[in-house]
């Protein structure tokens, strides 16, 4: 075969190729073989083997198999020629992000040295009900002073450039996040935005102009039988403080596909829902509608009652214990 198709291959994992186009393997066998359901053809039943040690894939449902060239051809409906162009494209745009999550990954590090230094941002996290410095570190949690990223980020040698592309400055130079405690989003252990919450009252929420990606630290949580999904990262903190290590967020109340897919994407799953309990009754809406769409995917949902008023993080700042909280689980209903 071409050397450079050969090199193609070699720096596209077919396994990466895939995730990055939403498909999640249901299980993993023996010698680095994923399987999951055919994004070929429809099917109930996963029947599609991917050998990410080989890089091809085969589907006993279908019939199909190959290298990724192949599965182009057949995902797409194009041509052997038209697969590879796309396969070069896509080659590209892996470099682009690569680059823009090194810049990330250093901008979060410049944040978390900047909470250290700064008080008043300690003292909001305090408020906040987060005082675990673990928690704190291994969320990566920093803050975002404003005014000064740009000269840190050019002394390192980042071009101007990619500042904008990112969305981490504006065309005037100016700190996308000013005054703003930030969290990073990570997806298969790659930060792929950024998440600002201000610590005034003007804009309290901000994230970079690109995808926010799937559940937040869904690396972590993936793997557990019961999952507890929240509205907002200082409610994920708060209870990743208080031991239950197995909540996520959509960082809202509204999941895309691909997040909803990742919810259902182990049979037998139990997904605890607990929104905002709202005067408006935005949040419990917002449940109820959320649960029938997790039902129609083939989840187990329950929703969670707090307090009138209360969010997760307020219940917890307002004096409620681990145990406050399981109580609450417990009672969880469908409605
Ligand atoms: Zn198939």
């Amino acid at each position: 075969m071409d050397p450079d198709l050969e090199q193609l291959k070699q720096h596209l994992p077919m396994l990466e190729y895939l995730q990055r186009h939403n498909w999640t393997p249901r299980r993993r066998s023996a010698r680095q073989e994923f399987v999951g359901l055919c994004p070929l053809h429809e099917e109930a039943r996963p029947s599609f083997y991917v050998n990410a040690c080989k890089n091809l894939f085969y589907c006993h449902g279908c019939g199909h198999g190959g290298d990724l060239i192949r599965f182009v051809e057949l995902f797409l409906h194009v041509s052997f020629r038209q697969s590879v162009a796309h396969l070069q494209q896509e080659l590209a745009s892996r470099a682009r992000s690569a680059a823009a999550a090194e810049l990330l990954a250093q901008t979060v590090a410049y944040y978390q040295l900047q909470l250290h230094r700064t008080s008043e941002a300690v003292r909001y996290l305090e408020h906040r009900g987060l005082r675990d410095s673990a928690i704190i570190e291994e969320l990566g949690i920093g803050y975002a002073p404003g005014g000064r990223l740009r000269g840190h980020l050019t002394a390192q040698g980042y071009p101007f450039d990619l500042l904008l592309h990112t969305g981490l400055i504006d065309n005037q130079g100016r700190d996308a996040f000013c005054r703003r405690v930030i969290f990073p989003c990570r997806q298969h252990g790659r930060i792929v935005n950024l998440y600002g919450r201000s610590i005034g009252t003007a804009f309290p929420h901000r994230l970079l102009p690109r995808s926010k990606g799937g559940l937040f630290a869904w690396d972590s949580v993936s793997q557990c039988s019961t999952v507890i999904l929240v509205e907002g990262l200082f409610d994920l903190a708060v209870l990743w403080q208080s031991g239950f290590r197995n909540t996520t967020s959509a960082l809202g109340t509204h999941l895309t596909p691909a997040q909803l897919d990742q919810l259902c994407d182990r049979p037998g799953r139990l997904i605890y829902i607990v929104f905002d309990q709202d005067e408006n009754q935005a949040g419990q809406q917002a449940s109820q509608h959320l649960r029938l769409r997790l039902e129609r995917a083939g989840g187990t949902a329950l929703i969670v009652r707090l307090p009138a008023g209360h969010d997760p993080n307020s219940y917890f700042v307002s004096g409620a214990t681990a145990n406050d909280f399981a109580a609450r689980l417990e009672g969880a209903q469908p409605l």
